[in-house]
């Protein structure tokens, strides 16, 4: 058996098929017209080709235990018996149970879904109580060695390491398990020894974000341990998404036989590496092709960074710098892509011949590069954006007194205490979906979609009327996905046919490439905000996504400052909030989801782009006159780390998911003095749960205790879209109803 590394490897690869298979497949099976026999023979369908494919590519090194049905956290809690009781209870089969953790069952939540790091997939969170038993249960990993095995195809199976786990999940302080949960790693470190296991790649991003001493040396004695067990595979820890720092020396100090650096996210990782001293005897393996964008690599610069790890490391392996789940799986799936584009991307399948080809030329220091590319196509460039650009001033940012503009929204608006008001979205019904798909098809005419769309948007005026909300919403039916939409419309963004990407569970997304300078070639949103204003006299609210959500769901060009091509969105975004002003929109909402979740890993790094998503953010709303309501909306996380930033996006009114968190949002907000308009969200609309008139009341008093109410708005925590009418129906009128009670008093 050979013992050795090898020179090129992935740590991770997509699990969902080229076309969705998975997706497709595991729905199937959700709504039971399929059964497991027919779910389970498509997935391993799957990891045979996904294997096949590494291994004749020539990739040395391949990874297993990659597969998931799910969610690889999920896949890890289940491998060490971390089933919390309530759902082993349920007494149901292994995969049914796995799911009702993944989606819940009438009688039982799901596990916590939350952002994985900086990126947009989402994890489980495991829920580890005082009486979680770990028991070592590695049947999965152990199917899929011997799987590709019979394939003729050795395999390294993946986990997520056991500091990360523990880090990773809730309860009452999960991280004093460790020393428990390494006990049962070394369980089954031994049981696939005992099968033959060579190499196990655990993983352990958490240490790339800032951790306590504590922490870092738990880390050190959990591999210590691992690595004295007698019987094992050899270890490769993987870390990705950033800088190791101090956690790079506690690793050295293991008997680990291998580390992997992420070294495009990552870059202060070789300067710790060459202070750490001897590395003698192990492989450091350089994620050196990057595995969260869509890129192809300077492989000229890779190579010199792999060449000074070589010079530090008795050996190096090249790989990509995290897994490339993160990343659409072929290239070769796009046939409309402008070719001088395509030239310039790598997918997940073209990252792997990226890996070998730097693995080869390290190696023998004689391998041909292909030519470097020629600069970008000029008509990439719009030297007006760049021109207002280079012109921005801090005025630019810059709007009129707060008080000033309450006074004169309120003059304009009229509007009564404790305004009602939804985020944007009403339910994207199946026949909305039917006509998109059929406009897109060619089988439905733009002038017959419009009318079908504008129908639409009349429908939700008046239900919006008849419910007795204040600031209505057209409903966004004419959109696809929030990016997406702007996408389609903007120069210098590309999308792709295929180019999807595992957010959650089945749920995939198609990211827009961002590869030229951006701008707006025609207003996007006035035609729709204008139809649903003329059908009502209160105010319809224009609805746009900001620039940095915009970029965080977008695969953005490297050739220039994130700043800059943030910046550049905020005109685009800044000239269409001017044009609704002037179509006589008189609030408009620019969405940031996405703030909290593209915020850097260390702290250290967390002001700069503070800097610039603020800056961008204030540019795209700054345009518009004092009497002009600009709103907008946060959601999918907890902001707690980035309230003064919320403060200083300085939106007339703040929209934020606060249901689940009882509010507690208002306090922070309440304790660095914000003074602005906010709706904390009363109704969890992640939920079919239609609250009651009473618990909205409930909510509202407690806002009105940590907000004056005549700063105090009141909606739900998100868009409705993927709720039914009757629950939006019956919620919406608790809302006003909650509304006006508390009004009253
Ligand atoms: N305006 C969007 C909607 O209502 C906001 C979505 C979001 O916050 N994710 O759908
Ligand atoms: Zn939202």
């Amino acid at each position: 058996m050979t013992t050795a590394f090898g020179q090129s490897t992935v740590l991770g690869y997509p699990r969902i098929g080229v076309d969705r298979e998975l997706k497709k497949a595991v729905e199937a099976y959700w709504a039971g017209t399929i059964d497991v026999d027919a779910l389970e023979s498509t997935a391993a369908g799957l990891r045979a080709q996904v294997w096949r494919t590494l291994h004749d590519a020539r990739l040395d090194a391949i990874p297993s235990n990659t597969f998931s049905y799910y969610d690889q956290v999920l896949d890890t809690a289940v491998a060490v018996g971390a089933i919390p009781t309530r759902f082993a209870r349920l007494g149901l089969p292994a995969l049914d149970t796995y799911f009702a953790m993944a989606r819940g069952v009438d009688t039982e939540p799901a596990l916590e879904l939350t952002k994985w790091f900086d990126t947009n997939y989402h994890y489980l969170v495991p829920e580890i109580a005082p009486d979680t038993v770990f028991t070592a249960n590695p049947a999965k990993a152990l199917g899929e060695h011997a799987e590709a095995r019979d394939l003729g195809i050795t395999t390294r199976p993946v986990f997520i390491g056991p500091a990360t786990f523990l880090l990773l999940a809730k309860g009452d302080d999960p991280f004093a398990r460790l020393d428990d949960l390494v006990d049962t790693y070394a369980a089954i470190l031994t049981a696939l020894a005992e099968a033959g296991v060579a190499w196990i790649q655990l993983d352990e991003p958490a240490y790339v974000a800032d951790r306590t001493p504590a922490e870092i040396d738990a880390l050190r004695r959990a591999y210590i341990r691992l690595g004295e067990l007698t019987h094992r595979p050899r270890i490769f820890v993987a870390t990705y998404f950033g800088d190791l720092g101090a956690a790079l020396p506690a690793l050295l100090d293991t008997p680990v036989e291998a580390i992997g650096l992420d070294l495009v996210a990552g870059p202060g990782n070789l300067d710790r590496l060459a202070a750490a001293g001897p590395l003698a005897g192990r492989t450091i393996v350089a994620g050196l092709v990057d595995g969260r964008n869509i890129w192809r690599t300077d492989l000229r610069a890779a190579i010199a960074a792999g060449a000074t790890v070589a010079g530090l490391a008795d050996h190096v392996a090249v790989a990509t710098s995290c897994s490339l789940l993160h990343v659409p799986v072929d290239l070769s799936a796009e046939t409309r892509l402008d070719p001088r584009l395509a030239a310039r991307l790598a997918f997940a399948r073209q990252k792997v011949d990226e890996v070998v080809l730097l693995g080869r030329a390290l190696r023998d220091g004689t391998t041909v590069l292909p030519a470097p590319l020629p600069p970008t196509p000029a008509a990439w460039h719009h030297d007006s954006v760049r021109g207002r650009l280079a012109a921005l001033r801090p005025a630019d940012r810059q709007r009129g007194d707060y008080p000033v503009r309450a006074a004169r929204q309120q003059d304009r608006l009229r509007l009564p205490q404790l305004p009602t008001t939804t985020i944007g979205s009403f339910p994207q019904t199946t026949e909305l979906r039917k006509a998109r798909a059929a406009h897109r098809a060619g089988r439905l005419d733009d002038a017959g979609y419009a009318s079908r769309m504008r129908a639409e948007v009349e429908h939700v005026i008046r239900l919006q009327e008849r419910w007795g909300l204040d600031v209505l919403v057209h409903g966004e039916p004419e959109r696809n996905d929030m990016v997406q939409y702007f996408g389609e419309q903007l120069d210098g963004f590309a999308a792709t046919e295929h180019g999807w990407v595992q957010s959650y569970g089945s749920r995939c997304v198609r990211p827009p490439i961002i590869y030229g300078d951006v701008a707006r070639r025609a207003p996007m949103t006035v035609e729709w905000s204008t139809y649903a204003q003329s059908l009502t006299s209160k105010p319809v609210k224009g609805m746009l996504t900001g620039p940095v959500t915009i970029l965080a769901w977008s695969f953005v060009r490297t050739d220039q400052p994130v700043a800059d091509t943030a910046d550049q969105v905020a005109l685009a975004l800044r000239d269409e909030c001017r044009d609704l002003e002037s179509a006589g929109i008189r609030v408009i909402q620019v969405d940031e989801p996405a703030l909290r979740e593209t915020l850097p890993l260390r702290k250290a790094d967390q002001k700069a782009y503070l800097d610039w998503a603020v800056g961008a953010f204030r540019l795209a709303t700054s345009g518009v006159a004092d009497d002009t309501q600009i709103h907008t909306h946060l959601c999918y996380s907890e902001f707690g780390e980035v309230i003064t930033a919320i403060d200083a996006l300085d939106a007339d009114v703040t929209s934020i998911e606060a249901s689940r968190s009882k509010m507690e949002i208002l306090d922070d907000l309440a304790a660095i003095g914000y003074r602005r308009g906010v709706g904390p969200g009363v109704w969890d609309i992640h939920s079919p749960r239609v609250p009651p008139r009473e618990e909205m009341v409930e909510a509202l008093h407690r806002a009105v205790a940590a907000v004056p109410a005549r700063r105090l708005w009141v909606n739900p925590d998100c868009g409705l879209k993927t709720r039914s009418y009757p629950e939006v129906e019956a919620s919406l009128r608790h809302l006003v109803a909650a509304a006006a009670e508390v009004r009253g008093h």
